[in-house]
């Protein structure tokens, strides 16, 4: 079995459990999700006053069995949305999914000082996951000791990326896999580069990440 942890894409096959993402928007229905899928209110789309009415939908929403995570949601230094209101509504999402007890999917760029604090401030229980993360060992080692879980993706398939060392080093039970937006690429492929930084067989790797993956939806 392989587990797509994040992708923007409906995929269906026998062997995968495929957990999509879904940006939530005040018109989306319950008949619009897919099987499994994680929801949450970007911070992209974060825009003066009518995310509100999203996020009311949200709530909603997020209480469905085949949501299974929130998210994406969380902090990005690269766009105009105030850092302030990012955060608001970041906290929001963080409220709910402890409420729900499900796993937060995060979207983080250049906040990492922001989200640790935020972490500690909430004294959230559920468990945190970086998706696509792509960072230098400082930065992860530094998560780690704040007990996040991370998400590789296509970063892990470049030579020079620093995270190639985060992969072929971190613990059993602190990372899944993606493929993200990428349509160039499988979950395969990340699955046999994975194995093959951490030196495991692909089916011992699959074992791994499908009790990760359990343990962190409870699933
Ligand atoms: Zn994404």
């Amino acid at each position: 079995m392989f587990i797509d942890f994040h992708t923007h894409h409906d995929r269906q096959s026998p062997d995968l459990i495929n957990l999509q993402t879904l940006d939530v928007t005040s018109q989306l229905k319950t008949e619009n999700l897919p099987d499994l899928c994680s929801l949450g209110l970007h911070p992209w789309f974060i825009q003066d006053s009518s995310w509100q009415a999203a996020w009311s939908n949200l709530e909603a929403l997020a209480e469905l069995p085949q949501v299974v995570a929130i998210g994406e949601c969380g902090l990005d230094r690269h766009i105009d949305v105030p850092l302030a209101l990012q955060i608001e509504v970041f906290i929001k999402q963080i409220e709910l999914a402890e409420k729900l007890r499900k796993p937060l999917v995060i979207h983080c760029v250049k906040a990492f000082a922001e989200l640790i604090a935020i972490r500690e401030k909430t004294k959230s229980r559920i468990p945190w996951i970086i998706h696509g993360f792509n960072k230098k060992e400082a930065v992860w080692q530094q998560l780690l000791n704040h007990n996040f879980y991370f998400s590789f993706g296509a970063a892990i398939l470049s030579d020079r990326a620093p995270v190639v060392q985060a992969i072929a080093t971190i613990a059993d039970g602190r990372f899944l896999l993606e493929t993200d937006d990428r349509i160039d690429i499988t979950i395969e492929q990340i699955y046999d580069r994975a194995a093959q930084l951490r030196k495991v067989p692909v089916s011992t790797l699959q074992n791994q990440l499908l009790e990760t993956y359990s343990k962190l939806t409870r699933n």
